[in-house]
């Protein structure tokens, strides 16, 4: 089998369901409802205009490692300012709450490598049938 050549199809967006690459036209948005703490805000969301799935985005690997060391930075931002926020904190509530922040960060990254994977799974589809 021939190696494919991700790098051509890098920030292209595809539709898992109908499996193809989705140019502008086929793109359509969708209000996403996201429950925040001030209540519900309607997000719009990139969507196969076709059947209505989520669009996935395929970032180039330098891409997809800079905003995983992004995410992993806003937790362990987010991590010292509850810690100095917390006075008396015990050891054991430390290495709870950074069990959670590891969990959530590894749990974030998890999600992107899967729709990074579901990309593939689309390119090489469009690969052999080319
Ligand atoms: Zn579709």
């Amino acid at each position: 089998m021939n190696e494919i050549d991700y790098s051509k199809w890098y920030g292209s967006k595809f539709c898992p369901v109908c499996v193809k690459k989705l140019e502008d036209d086929d793109l359509g948005t969708r209000e996403v409802e996201v429950r925040g703490r001030y209540g519900t805000n309607k997000v719009e969301s990139s969507v196969c205009k076709e059947c209505g799935s989520h669009a996935l985005v395929f970032q180039s690997p330098a891409r997809f490692v800079l905003i995983s060391f992004i995410i992993s930075i806003m937790m362990s931002g987010l991590f010292f300012f509850l810690k100095l926020g917390a006075e008396n904190i015990s050891t054991m509530d430390i290495y709870v709450v950074t069990g959670v922040f590891v969990l959530a960060t590894c749990a974030i990254i998890a999600i992107l490598i899967h729709d990074r994977n579901k990309s593939k799974d689309v390119i090489k589809k469009l690969e052999s049938t080319n």
